[in-house]
Formats: structure tokens, C-alpha cells, sequence
């Protein structure tokens, strides 16, 4: 028998192989099967019709039914839009295109009665409704009821007719060519465990759902199903490392880190610090291989933590060693470390893509005798040819995208995996430690050094340079330092680079008498840190740079981050590159520097950071703003693919259901080789093929 899921869209109809091949660029969507999984992002309920003197500022998508009074245009060539007013005797709302005008006019008669779909947005000080669906009212029981769903679309879709509403008429075409081959993803003790619908059921009603009711039964089958899977992937991953690794015992403390402690530990140690490295030293000596997520907001002084590990580690007799997302971060914390050991005997090195052949060669012959103790560096330390004597632990800072497939690189490194901890600033809120992280134990370091002032941002526009400059001046003048950052979109790099490279000359300008140096992804190496070099040493009181200094950079007389178009970037990127001041005893600013317009989102992106200091606060604010299934954010908080339909704030309670269903799945049969698991077996390795990427998950 055919399997109708797999047919290509091509052969649906209404589809062919033009927007086929639209489908495919655009949303990834190649088979019928595809297509079923492309849900609606949202459903209107149309069977409610609102007055337009209901209408307020905070609507969602309504229903009006009217007339059109007249018709108006403003402006010019491309600033030309269209207006038509709209009454439905309570009060006017306008309607307004911005391309298509002519054909609007043509297709929309003045004083017929329409049905008007859309979203109101305040204009000024009136409602109007942008690009608004328009359906000819014919009578009552012709018109559409009940829960319309709505898809994603993209600027090239909707040119080739590909509008959300088109999506569902293709969809109900391969709803019904699909039907007799949809067949169950979930065995039956799953189903009936989780109350689930089953998998035919739940995609008729994801997209043509018959009520309110079918319909959340239909999205919390197919939420289950995806959290499912993934947790049953890194539980069953989980399972295996433990049952076939065997971790070093780290038992004692010794003289690196003895003498440390008592001759270099530049001051005090916080007691979340303490805490910490108690906890850890716990882990390193129970005989399993240790597998840890160490947040900590920046600032909190993990560094120093992943040194004291990495003395314990040479202290049993074994070699450490720490990677860094960026070679400026590898290289600085090579300085840090080497200054921090000084007069210890403790032979450090610093192993990145840009370390010269012979440096290389002669590194690699003494992680081979043992000579090397500690090797700091990029990913050039997990390639093939980098071998030591006797690795036992590795420590990887800032890092998100490190999962599984990584770091099983890391354990062919010694009879044995070293023991492995991930620090990272970004604070994961606990849904998406799971998620992502999902067999990491976490610590966390929740306490920041004394004597930190917190540090104080400031939204500021952009017409108001002169006030911004008063402030940096004045912070010069008292010898401090100063960071200008630029974003960085990769589309447009060229266009940030030209933004970046006007703010240099214009910053060059307006600070005749101090030093501007520059930074940006497209340097190489080698001049980037000689750059950061420059302002590590206050040769440079000025760094202007794009995002390449948000991970890590670390000079505590910079009392001023100022962030250019902040509006482009996103809230945990903002926080991060803040988390560059208030590292000294001084008071410190981060100044957001936006233009006059934006929208309501961003200036609550900017509201949130004016005030709040407070990571986590951030993160799940982050979270919160971000609707489901939005790429950028995805990427950003640190998930390495897209969910579905999932939702990792709002679906926590299914999340959580959904775990404890797979690790009683994976405690009975750890492998999923029993009959009845079959399933499971096949599902894993379909997705792993094509969905997710498996090997990027914890
Ligand atoms: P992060 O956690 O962001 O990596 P760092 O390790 O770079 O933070 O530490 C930030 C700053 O705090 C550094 O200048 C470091 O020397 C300092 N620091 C770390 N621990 C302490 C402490 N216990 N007391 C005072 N300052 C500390
Ligand atoms: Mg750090």
C-alpha cells in the first residue's frame, strides 16, 4: 500500500511544483506528513462579532461587520497606503494597506456589508486595523463559526498566494489524502497513561478543531508527544553513560590546591563559592562520572571556582583542562589563570586556532608527558590530535551549544571520560534545564562578590547625543573605561560593519583626547586580541565593538557599557553584555541607546532591563515575551532546534508528566529493546533522521 504521508506536497491539490518548492525553502515542508505537522499557531473564535466601541488597546484578532463609508489614499510611490473607513454604527474604525491598493479598491464596494478581520492597533489617537481580512456578510448561517486556524507564513509564501488561509485549504487536502496511513507514533501504554487522543484524532483537530474542548486534547497529545520524545532520548542516553562509564575518584586535596588557598587566593571566597566547590569535590569522588551544569549570573566569579577544580584535579594526579566559545575569552582566561598560579609551579598553556605550529607541537608533546598541567584553549582542544597523559577533567565555560555528540569527543580523551562541567551565565530557567540539559546535575552560584554596586541602566534616544557623550566623558575623566557595542545581525554584516566602523571615527572624533580601539567578528585572531589587550591594559580607554565581547571579557575598570540599536537585540544578549561593567568597587552604567519609535514589545525588553539586575528575573521575562516556535528565540535561549508546538514556559506541567512517563519507560527497559517498545525505537530514529539533531541535546 502507497503510504500517503510520504507523497511528496507537489502531487496535493492546489499545490504543484511551484509552490512545492516555495513550501519546501520556506517552512521546510517536503511530504504530506510535513504538512500535517505544521500546526496553527493560533485559532480566532469567529463565532463572536464585537462593536467597534468595544474595541480597546490590548485586543487580540476580532470580527466587525460593517459597511466601508469611503476611501482614501495618502502619500506617495512607495509611502502610499490606502484607507478605507469603516462603520458598523457604534463608532469609525479605519481600515489600511500599505501595498496592494489598487486591487483593494477594486475588489471592496463602498456600503456593501462586510465582515472585517483583523488585529486593532492604536494610530495616533485612533484604532485602525492593518491588512484586514474582508469576507462579504451574506447571511448568518453561512458565515464562518467556530475556531479558525491560523499558520505561519512567510513574506515569499504570501507572495505566491501561500496566505495562512490557503495553508488550511492545502491542509484539508492532505488531511483526507492522509487519513487511512495516519498511524499511532505512541504505544498503547503510553496513551492510555498520559489519557492521550490518539495520534488520528489529535492532527484532524489541531487543525480543524470541532470545539474548544477537542482542541485542547488534540495540543496536549502532540505537546506530550514531542516533550516526550526528547526526554526519552536524553533519559535513554542518560542510562547508558552511567551504566557503562566509570568516573575518576578524585579522594583528596593536596598542595596545588593547599598553597593556592593559602599563599594566591586573591581575597576571600564568597560562600556560594564555598558551597560549590564542596559540592563538587562531593561529585568528582564518588566513582561516577560527573556530568554538571554550574550557572552563575555574570560576575558571580566562576572562574576562580573552575581553578580551585582544576588545582583538586592536579592535586589526584591527573591534567585539566577549560575551553572558551572564543579565542579573546580562551586567551584571557590563559592570563587570569597563569597570574593567578604565580610562583605555584603549575605549568599552564594556551592552545587556540591561531597558536603557531611549532607552540602546537610542542604543547602536544607535553599533554603527552604530563609536563603540560593545565591546557586553557578554544575547540581546538577537542580536536583528534590533541591527546593527553591523563585528563580528568574539563571544564567548558559559556557555552550553550555543547551537547552530546561534543562532549562524547571529550570522553575518548582517557581510558576513562574526564569529569565534565559546563559553566554558563546564561541562567536556564528549570523547564529548559531540562530540555537541553536534561542529564547535567546543576549547581548554581547565587551570590555575587561583596562590594558590587548594582549597576544602573539608563534607555536613552538617540537624538539625544549630547547627553550621552556628557555621561561618558565624565566617567573618562574619572579613569574609567568605556564600551560601545554595535549589534551584529549576520544578514546584514556588511551594513553592521559600516555602523560599526562611522562609530569609530565618530567616537575617535568626539574623544579627541583619549585612545579608541575596535573590535569585531571579522578580525582575525590575532589582531582582535591584541585589540582586547590594549583595553585590558587601559591603553585604550574606549572599546568599540560588536557582539564578539558578550561572552566572558572581563576588566573590571570599565564602568560603562553602552549598547548602540538596542532595540535589535535580544534580553538575555542585553544582560549578558551589561554583565560586562560592575565588575570593580565603582558605580557602574549600562546606557540603551534606542531610537524614538518602538514597538511595544521592545520597550518592554527595555523596561524590564532598566528594572531589573536580576538574571533569572530576565530569563523568564525572556521566555515570556517570546511566543512559542519563535526561532530566534529558540536559538537564543539555548535550544539547539525548534519545538513544534510545545512550549517550554507554558507546557511545564506536561513537561513534567511527560518525563515521568519516559523514566518509567527507560528504569524497566533501559535500552527499549522489549516488543512493546518497539515503537519508541523507531519513532527515536525517525526524528533523530529528521527533525531534531539529536546529537546537539544533553
Ligand atoms: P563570571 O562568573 O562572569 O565568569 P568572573 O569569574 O569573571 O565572573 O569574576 C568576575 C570578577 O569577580 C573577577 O574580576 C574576579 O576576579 C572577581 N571575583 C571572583 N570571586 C571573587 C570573590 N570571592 N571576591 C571578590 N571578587 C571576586
Ligand atoms: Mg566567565
Amino acid at each position: 500500500m502507497v503510504d500517503y504521508t510520504q507523497t511528496d506536497i507537489k502531487y496535493l491539490a492546489g499545490v504543484g511544483p511551484k509552490k512545492a518548492e516555495i513550501l519546501n525553502k520556506e517552512i521546510n515542508v517536503y511530504s504530506v506528513e510535513d504538512l500535517l505537522y505544521y500546526f496553527p499557531y493560533k485559532y480566532i473564535d469567529r463565532s463572536r462579532i464585537y462593536y467597534i466601541h468595544e474595541i480597546d488597546g490590548n485586543m487580540p484578532y476580532i470580527q466587525l461587520k460593517g459597511r466601508i463609508t469611503a476611501f482614501e489614499t495618502f502619500g506617495e510611490g512607495r509611502k502610499r497606503r490606502l484607507v478605507a473607513h469603516f462603520s458598523d454604527g457604534t463608532g469609525f474604525i479605519d481600515l489600511v494597506w500599505f501595498q496592494g491598493a489598487k486591487f483593494i479598491e477594486d475588489k471592496y464596494r463602498v456600503g456593501f456589508p462586510y465582515i472585517i478581520f483583523g488585529k486593532p492597533t492604536i494610530f495616533g489617537d485612533k484604532f485602525n486595523i492593518a491588512h484586514p481580512d474582508i469576507d462579504p456578510y451574506i447571511n448568518e448561517e453561512e458565515r464562518p463559526t467556530g475556531l479558525m486556524p491560523y499558520y505561519n507564513t512567510t513574506e515569499k509564501m504570501k507572495n505566491h498566494y501561500l496566505n495562512s488561509k490557503a495553508i488550511q485549504k492545502i491542509m484539508m487536502a492532505a488531511f483526507s489524502s492522509a487519513v487511512r496511513n495516519i498511524t499511532e507514533t505512541l504505544p498503547e501504554g503510553v496513551l492510555s497513561e498520559g489519557r492521550l487522543m490518539d495520534l488520528k484524532q489529535a492532527l484532524r483537530n489541531v487543525h480543524f478543531p470541532e470545539n474548544t474542548a477537542l482542541l485542547r486534547e488534540a495540543q496536549f497529545r502532540l505537546k506530550f508527544e514531542e516533550l516526550f520524545y526528547i526526554q526519552l532520548n536524553i533519559l535513554r542516553y542518560t542510562a547508558e553513560r552511567k551504566s557503562k562509564l566509570k568516573g575518576f575518584v578524585f579522594a583528596k586535596v593536596g598542595d596545588y590546591l593547599n598553597s593556592f588557598y593559602e599563599k594566591n587566593l586573591p581575597f576571600p571566597l564568597t560562600g556560594a563559592q564555598k558551597r560549590i566547590i564542596k559540592e563538587i569535590r562531593a561529585d568528582m569522588a564518588t566513582g561516577e562520572q560527573m556530568n554538571r551544569l554550574l550557572q552563575g549570573d555574570v560576575g558571580s566569579g566562576k572562574t576562580l571556582v573552575a581553578l580551585m577544580l582544576m588545582l583538586i584535579t592536579l592535586d589526584n594526579g591527573f591534567q585539566a583542562a577549560m575551553m572558551a566559545p572564543t579565542e579573546i575569552l580562551a586567551t584571557q582566561h590563559y592570563y587570569t589563570i597563569v597570574e593567578m598560579l604565580e610562583g605555584l609551579n603549575v605549568n599552564v598553556e594556551l592552545l587556540t586556532g591561531s597558536t603557531r605550529k611549532k607552540d602546537r607541537e610542542r604543547i602536544h608533546q607535553g599533554l603527552l608527558t604530563g609536563e603540560v598541567h593545565i591546557l586553557i584553549g578554544t575547540h581546538a582542544l577537542i580536536e583528534d590530535t590533541v591527546q593527553f597523559s591523563n585528563l580528568g577533567l574539563v571544564v567548558i565555560d559559556e557555552q550553550h551549544r555543547f551537547g552530546v555528540a561534543q562532549r562524547a569527543k571529550l570522553w575518548t580523551k582517557n581510558t576513562n571520560p574526564p569529569h565534565i562541567l559546563v559553566m554558563t551565565a546564561t541562567p536556564i530557567p528549570r523547564t529548559l534545564a531540562m530540555t537541553v540539559y536534561g542529564d547535567l546535575d546543576v549547581s548554581v552560584i547565587d551570590e555575587l562578590p561583596p562590594g558590587r554596586k548594582p549597576i544602573q541602566t539608563i534607555h536613552q534616544y538617540d537624538k539625544k547625543r549630547g547627553t550621552l557623550y556628557a555621561s561618558i566623558h565624565k566617567q573618562l575623566q574619572e579613569g574609567r573605561q568605556v564600551y560601545i557595542v554595535y549589534p551584529l545581525i549576520e544578514e546584514s554584516e556588511k551594513l553592521d560593519l559600516k555602523n560599526l566602523e562611522e562609530g569609530f571615527i565618530h567616537i575617535q572624533e568626539a574623544f579627541p583626547e583619549y585612545t579608541v580601539c575596535k573590535v569585531h567578528g571579522k578580525m582575525k585572531p590575532k589582531e582582535k586580541d591584541e585589540e582586547m589587550q590594549r583595553f585590558v591594559r587601559n591603553e585604550a580607554q574606549i572599546m568599540v565593538a560588536t557582539t564578539v565581547i558578550e561572552v566572558g571579557v572581563n576588566v573590571p575598570n570599565a564602568s560603562v557599557m553602552v549598547i548602540e540599536s538596542a532595540q535589535r537585540f535580544g534580553l538575555s544578549q542585553l544582560h549578558q553584555l551589561r554583565g560586562r561593567v560592575g565588575r570593580g568597587a565603582d558605580q557602574s552604567y549600562c546606557i540603551l541607546v534606542t531610537p524614538y519609535e518602538l514597538s511595544a514589545d521592545t520597550r518592554k525588553r527595555i523596561d524590564i532591563m532598566v528594572e531589573s539586575n536580576d538574571g533569572f528575573e530576565i530569563a523568564e521575562a525572556d521566555l515570556k515575551l517570546r511566543g512559542p516556535g519563535d526561532l530566534e528565540g529558540t536559538q537564543q535561549s539555548g535550544i539547539p532546534f525548534n519545538l513544534r508546538i510545545a512550549d517550554l514556559v507554558r507546557d511545564s506541567d506536561i513537561l513534567k508528566k511527560a518525563r515521568e512517563v519516559a523514566e518509567k519507560i527507560i528504569e524497566k527497559d533501559p535500552e527499549l529493546s522489549k516488543l512493546e517498545n518497539k515503537i519508541l525505537q523507531q519513532q527515536l530514529r525517525r526524528l533523530g533522521g529528521n527533525r531534531y539533531n539529536w546529537g546537539l541535546i544533553s
